[in-house]
């Protein structure tokens, strides 16, 4: 379908999806990861680079066999990209990086990642640099932001893993040594009735606001539950919101995402506040886990789209659009390190749609597979997933 070669940084979950979707359509995939990472298992078509996406030599070693160069993850060296681009500009080559450097530098930092978008006009909750992770410091935080404030690494952030919640004065110690050596910010605590998502595909390559309504196509509003700052569940679209609210956030969502330079997927998380406020948590310049139901939801797939943008194809408008309710849950490791295969066998009897990503044994919260359940409606997906929320629940308890 294109002669071209894609390379990705990173061969994670949303690697393998992407893959996946590539597949389908006969696009040659090159992948930098370790060997046999889960996307590396299943592409036998290209061998790709083993080795680590913050590495710049072991990209430039993927860049060599690629004409488009995209990412699974945002913390891959950023500065390689750079100098790549001004090489390909200066030597009129064909490599193009997409999303842009700029953004996934940007996105990298959350703190400046939420200076961007303030700057862009988009409600984000308060917060302030810690420039130095001391009592003393955070202290003044207080004196701001007041208890409880969540105490977030800058940097290399998933999962919860760089969040801390402090509550009190007892907090401030244990924060302090859970984050240490990790350059730190903070914010205020938002008392939000609802976490909600949506996934934007840009299809412009500047940041130019005139042009933002035209260049992002979104998909619908969903709610994300996150238990112990991990994403559990995904209900598309969000339970008990208005049409109109589901327009905002979409329409916040784009607005959101056309401050960042670059073509393809990107995620937007937001929190909705009790007076129907909307400010955005964070954005994700690649696949996301929230948008993971459009593979079986939509037309096209966030992993579908994505490489449509990438590759300049059109996407009709349609293409986004939700077909049927559904809900995602994330299978999660527990303690026991195949506990979670329990989970991914009596979703498959129930005849929900399961995806495993082949990372061996599970560690405790780790993600190891996903399953969707679309309904007629959303009670009905409602009642089809609630024995499996349960299980999932005795799994990690
Ligand atoms: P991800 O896997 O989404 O990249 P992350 O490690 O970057 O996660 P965040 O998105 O910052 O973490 O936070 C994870 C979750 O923690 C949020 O989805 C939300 O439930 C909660 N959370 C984060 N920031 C705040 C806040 N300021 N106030 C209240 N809850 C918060
Ligand atoms: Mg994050
Ligand atoms: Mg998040």
């Amino acid at each position: 379908m294109d002669p071209r070669t894609i390379g990705i940084l990173g061969g994670g979950q949303l690697g393998r999806m992407l893959l996946e979707a590539a597949n389908n359509r006969n696009i040659n995939v090159a992948i930098l990861d370790k060997k046999a990472s889960p996307a590396k298992q299943i592409n036998a078509t290209n061998p790709g680079v083993d080795g680590s996406f913050a590495d710049a030599q072991a990209i430039r070693k993927l860049a060599s066999q690629c004409d488009v160069l995209t990412v699974e993850i945002e913390h891959v060296d950023t500065y390689v990209l750079e100098e790549l681009e001004k090489e390909s500009l200066s030597q009129s080559k064909k490599l193009k990086i997409q999303p842009s450097w700029q953004a996934i530098r940007t996105i990298q930092d959350k703190h400046l990642q939420k200076m961007l978008l303030l700057e862009g006009g988009i409600d984000v909750a308060r917060s302030m640099a810690v420039p130095t992770a001391s009592e003393k410091e955070l202290r003044i935080v207080e004196s701001n932001l007041r208890y409880p404030f969540m105490l977030k690494a800058r940097t290399g952030a998933y999962d919860g893993r760089g969040n801390y919640a402090v509550m009190s004065d007892k907090d401030v110690q244990p924060a302090l040594d859970a984050l240490k050596n990790r350059p730190l910010y903070a914010e205020e605590w938002v008392n939000f009735t609802m976490e909600l998502a949506v996934m934007v595909v840009k299809t412009w390559d500047e940041a130019d606001s005139s042009s933002w309504a035209s260049s992002t196509i979104s998909y619908p509003t969903v709610e994300t539950v996150h238990e112990d700052s991990i994403c559990k569940l995904v209900y598309a679209p969000a339970r008990g919101i208005s049409n109109e609210m589901n327009q905002r956030a979409q329409q916040l969502a784009r607005k959101a995402i056309a401050s960042f330079k670059g073509k393809g997927i990107f995620g937007v998380e937001m929190f909705l506040l009790e007076d129907n406020r909307i400010l955005v948590n964070e954005i994700a310049p690649r696949p996301h886990n929230s948008g993971h139901y459009t593979i079986e939801s939509c037309r096209l797939s966030q992993y579908d789209t994505h490489l449509s943008a990438i590759l300049d194809r059109p996407i009709p408008a349609k293409a986004t659009e939700l077909l049927r309710p559904t809900i995602m849950l994330n299978i999660l490791g527990g303690e026991d390190p195949k506990s979670f295969l329990r989970l991914a066998n009596a979703a498959d009897s129930a005849g929900a749609k399961v995806h495993l990503y082949g990372k061996g044994d599970a560690t405790k919260g780790r993600k190891m597979g996903h399953l969707t359940v679309l309904g007629n409606t959303m009670e009905e997906a409602e009642q089809d997933i609630e024995p499996l929320i349960r299980l999932a629940d005795e799994i990690r308890d």
